[in-house]
């Protein structure tokens, strides 16, 4: 029996067209992908929601915690055996993962996007739509957290990350690789998620900044965290979660002001740990109060890190 998803569209590549005339890629009135909604319904019965028609660079937590409630909404009025959603690529593994950490259903979330516009040659939307769809409309991928399709593999929202700025392989998990795959005759999933955290969230009332970091770096930009209202602060350190030693005194200021400061590793694999016990080394800032943040890129540290402090 065919299963019922919903399909919300948030805008992106996805949903834009390209200007041959000028060459610039546009946002596009009438979503593209509607036209090739009857070829996808082969698949599933699909319930289409617009949501927002947005590039993603302009998509916001407050977009996410729509989103959120949205689905919350369709799926306690409406029978729905999994959920797709349409998502600039730029911005999507965000979305994915406070997803992730902000819903905890037993049915799939999968989200794609597209690296092509729908009128390029070689355009690969309305593909990784039919293959998001099957991921979400497959027995195997309940229980798996949020998904995320693209170029036949499905990845978790926590792991992914856009590498490339044009390739349509950009999505990767590094370290970890696809939990799934996509063939012409099923869905295949390989490995499975350990256990998963849910962050109850209703409202974005906190700011969390993030910083790079880099060498020679200074402390007067972490000082000027708390004087602009900063509630959290994430540091993609150096290696395993290093900094300059300039940097102590901006650390220490935060955290007598009482807001959280977080290091990940600024490396693209690997995780921070405190094993470092020179001046600025992760052992020292660990002895210091700074929280540790294990295989998570800096971005989905700092989305963390605001649902933590916006669900208390
Ligand atoms: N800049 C676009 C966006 O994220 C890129 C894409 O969708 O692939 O909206």
């Amino acid at each position: 029996m065919k299963k019922n998803i919903l399909l919300i569209h948030t805008g992106g590549t996805i949903s834009m067209q390209l200007n041959t005339e000028t060459g610039g890629v546009i946002l596009s009135a009438a979503n593209p992908l509607a036209m090739e909604i009857d070829n996808i319904q082969q698949f599933a019965n699909i319930t289409e929601v617009e949501a927002f028609n947005l590039p993603s660079p302009h998509i916001t937590p407050e977009h996410m915690l729509t989103l959120k409630m949205m689905i919350e909404q369709q799926t306690a009025t409406n029978h729905f055996d999994g959920v797709v959603i349409t998502h600039g690529t730029d911005t999507l593994e965000e979305t994915a993962y406070f997803l992730e950490l902000s819903t905890n259903y037993a049915i799939p979330i999968v989200l794609t996007g597209a690296m092509r516009s729908s009128n390029e040659i070689g355009a690969d939307g309305v593909y990784n739509l039919m293959a998001a769809v099957r991921v979400a409309a497959a027995d195997n991928a309940n229980d798996k957290g949020v998904l995320v399709v693209l170029n036949d593999e499905i990845h978790t929202a926590t792991n992914v990350t856009k590498t490339h700025s044009s390739s349509v392989s950009t999505f990767q998990s590094p370290q970890y690789g696809p939990i799934g795959i996509v063939t012409k005759s099923a869905i295949h999933f390989h490995h499975a998620p350990l256990a998963r955290i849910c962050l109850p969230v209703d409202a974005i009332r906190k700011k969390v900044a993030m910083f790079k970091i880099y060498a020679g770096m200074e402390s007067d930009m972490l000082h000027s965290i708390a004087t602009l209202g900063y509630d959290g602060v994430v540091l993609e350190g150096l290696g395993q979660g290093n900094v300059p030693p300039a940097l102590l005194t901006g650390i220490e200021y935060l955290l007598k002001a009482n807001i959280p400061v977080i290091v990940v590793s600024r490396c693209f694999n690997g995780i921070a740990q405190d094993i470092y016990a020179y001046e600025g080394g992760g052992k020292m800032l660990k002895d210091m109060g700074v929280r540790f943040e294990h295989g998570l890129s800096g971005q989905k540290a700092r989305l963390k890190l605001l649902l933590e402090l916006c669900s208390g």
